[in-house]
């Protein structure tokens, strides 16, 4: 029998846990919220998340919903029949990928969706190929599935796309999953339709499986198309996954419903999984995100066209600082800047060697919150989103740019 001492030499948290990287995004935003709250003026471009109102029909809906005794109890784990079905419509119409409802899971918000997929899919020691700047929860939920994360990293030469030789390289026998990610966050690239099928048929030819993310998928500009890899690739509909949710298209991050759409074993499985995980996604933002998915795409239109100008001004205003070099990003609400050639230079008495002591200088001095590129894989980079007022996000540039100038 182990004595008492023994158990109580043991880590207190599991390995597993204790090996996750927190979230960088929110990490941020508590810091900002904290010198906020202090009174201190800071400008924070850490923000995942529109900064409009949840349209006035989707909240009525879930005021409906509360006084209706029908939402109070348990109901089927994969999501209530009408909203499944009403996603599976949704995905018929903005992307012309046809799917049974029986095939869509609805999860709580994207976020469960990624760890949900990774759950279904991976045993342990299986590689997935991750496209690098990636979303800062993507390794995480790869990992505490089992799974391994093979970075393939693209730089801003080539507009943070990677193309189908890098992946060949990355590629081995355990390479099960290729997680996609088009608009992308953090970079707002934009992959063309002839690179998702030169992708998309790479992935058939060698059996490997597709997690697509397209959350970003009406944050679009420029012209710039949402072209889904199994409609695209038809022949990949039986192994990919399209992830998704309302968070960002109607401005509903806090409600918490997102899905996953697949071919029916893998839906079956990972909805067997939910019944453990969490049971039902609650009725009362299930009802809500039906209103938002069954109704008018013309908020996200007036959102979309407050972004575009936005996103138009952070990039000239980034672009004109020295030693700045941001792409033009033409998805999502994110400007991927490089801000490689300021680090070890001399600002305000300290020499920042990467982009987590620049970030800090930045906040400090400037009392501006960017995301470093630590936190998609890539250091030498900042996120900065653009999901704010606009005479914010003037002043913050600004203020960035007139410290950045001080490099020396
Ligand atoms: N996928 C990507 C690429 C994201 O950026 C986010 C949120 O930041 C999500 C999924 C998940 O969103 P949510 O969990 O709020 O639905």
């Amino acid at each position: 029998m182990s004595s008492p001492a023994t158990i109580t030499a043991r880590p207190r948290i599991s390995a597993r846990i204790a090996g996750i990287t927190p979230s960088a995004t929110l990490a941020v935003d508590a810091k900002v919220k904290a010198l906020k709250a202090e009174g201190r003026p800071v400008i924070g471009f850490g923000a995942g998340q529109p900064d409009f109102p949840t349209p006035d029909h989707v909240v009525e809906a879930a005021a409906a919903a509360v006084h209706d005794r029908a939402n109070h109890g348990y109901t089927a784990a994969a999501g209530l029949p009408e909203l499944r079905a009403a996603i599976a419509a949704k995905t018929l119409r903005d992307t012309g990928f046809e799917v049974a409802s029986t095939q869509v899971l609805v999860t709580n918000g994207g976020k469960q969706a990624v760890y949900s997929a990774f759950a279904t899919l991976l045993d342990p020691g299986d590689e997935v190929l991750l496209l690098a700047p990636y979303w800062t929860t993507y390794p995480e939920s790869i990992k505490l599935a089992g799974g391994v994360p093979v970075q393939v990293t693209a730089d801003e030469s080539t507009g943070y796309l990677v193309d189908v030789g890098q992946l060949e390289a990355a590629r081995t026998d355990r390479t099960k999953v290729l997680l996609f990610n088009s608009p992308s966050n953090p970079t707002g690239a934009v992959y063309p339709r002839e690179r998702i099928e030169a992708i998309g048929r790479w992935a058939h030819e060698n059996g490997i499986w597709v997690i697509t993310d397209e959350i970003y998928e009406h944050l679009l500009y420029d012209g710039a198309e949402n072209h889904s890899l199994p409609v695209v690739v038809p022949e990949m509909a039986d192994r990919t996954l399209v992830l998704n949710g309302v968070a960002k298209t109607y401005s509903m991050t806090g409600w918490r419903v997102g899905w996953i759409i697949g071919p029916q074993d893998v839906v079956k499985a990972a909805s067997s999984y939910q019944t453990h995980l969490c049971g039902n996604v609650a009725n009362i933002s299930q009802r809500a995100a039906l209103a938002a998915v069954a109704g008018p795409l013309d908020v996200v239109h007036q959102m979309r066209e407050a972004f575009d100008a936005r996103r138009k001004r952070i990039v000239s205003l980034l672009s004109e600082i020295p030693g700045v070099d941001c792409p033009t990003p033409q998805g999502a609400f994110y400007a991927y800047p490089s801000v490689k050639s300021v680090l070890g230079k001399e600002i305000r008495g300290e020499r920042p060697a990467d982009t987590l002591e620049l970030a800090d200088l930045i906040l400090r001095e400037a009392e501006v919150a960017v995301v470093p590129g630590e936190a998609f894989g890539t250091p030498g980079y900042f996120r900065f989103s653009y999901a704010l007022a606009e005479a914010d996000l003037v002043e913050g540039v600004t203020r960035v740019g007139n410290l950045l100038s001080e490099a020396r």
